[in-house]
C-alpha cells in the first residue's frame, strides 16, 4: 500500500473510478471515517457495490436497488471479505460518504475526511483478511495525511449518529487501533 502523493491513488488498490466526487474546498486531510456497506445488504462479493459506486447499478436484479439506484454516493476505498483493496475516488478529491454530519464541532466532514467501506453489516464480523488490509491501508494514509492522528479515526455512526449505525458493533475497534499502533502487516 503507498499512496501517490502527486496524484492521491494507491497504486497497489484495484481502481474502480467513481463519477461521484467533487473538490476539496481545503487540503488538509485530517479525518478517517470507516463504514460498513454490502449489496444485497448481507451478500457479499457480488459486484454491486462497485456498480453502486460507479452509478451503474441495475435495478431490475433486487428489489432494494431501487430505493438506492438514483443516489450518487462513493467512498475513497472499499475492503471486500477476502482483504481486496478497491479504490473510486482519490484521496485529494471529495468523495461523497458522510452525508450530513459533524465531527467535533465541525460540519460537511466529506470535506477534510477519507472514507473507507467495509464489506459486511451491522450484524456479523468482520474477516481477519479485512482487519489486515485496513491496519496497512490506514498507517499508509497516516504516513501520507498526518492529519489523520489516532483520535480522528471514528465510524460513520460518530459523525451522523441519528441516521447511521455502521460499521456497526461487531467491528472491532480496540482490535484495528491496536493492530494499527502495532505495524502489524507492515509491507
Ligand atoms: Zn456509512
Amino acid at each position: 500500500m503507498n499512496i501517490d502523493p502527486a496524484t492521491g491513488w494507491c497504486q497497489q488498490a484495484q481502481h474502480c473510478p467513481s463519477p461521484n466526487f467533487n473538490e476539496r474546498p481545503e487540503a488538509e486531510i485530517s479525518l478517517l471515517v470507516i463504514h460498513n456497506i454490502s449489496l444485497p445488504p448481507g451478500q457479499f462479493n457480488t459486484g454491486r457495490v462497485q456498480q453502486f459506486f460507479q452509478n451503474q447499478l441495475d435495478t431490475s436484479a433486487h428489489p432494494f436497488f431501487g430505493a438506492i439506484a438514483e443516489l450518487r454516493v462513493s467512498a475513497h476505498f472499499l475492503i471486500e471479505r477476502d482483504g481486496a483493496v478497491t479504490q473510486f475516488v482519490s484521496c485529494l478529491q471529495r468523495a461523497w460518504h458522510a452525508g450530513v454530519s459533524s465531527f467535533e464541532g465541525r460540519e460537511t466532514c466529506n470535506d477534510f475526511s477519507i472514507g473507507i467501506e467495509l464489506e459486511g453489516t451491522d450484524f456479523e464480523p468482520f474477516t481477519d483478511a479485512q482487519y489486515l488490509a485496513l491496519a496497512q491501508l490506514t498507517r499508509q494514509l497516516q504516513a501520507r495525511y498526518p492529519a489523520i492522528t489516532p483520535s480522528r479515526i471514528c465510524g460513520h455512526s460518530d459523525i451522523a449518529p441519528v441516521r447511521k449505525t455502521d460499521p456497526g458493533p461487531h467491528f472491532d475497534w480496540a482490535r484495528y487501533r491496536a493492530s494499527v499502533a502495532a505495524n502489524e502487516g507492515e509491507q
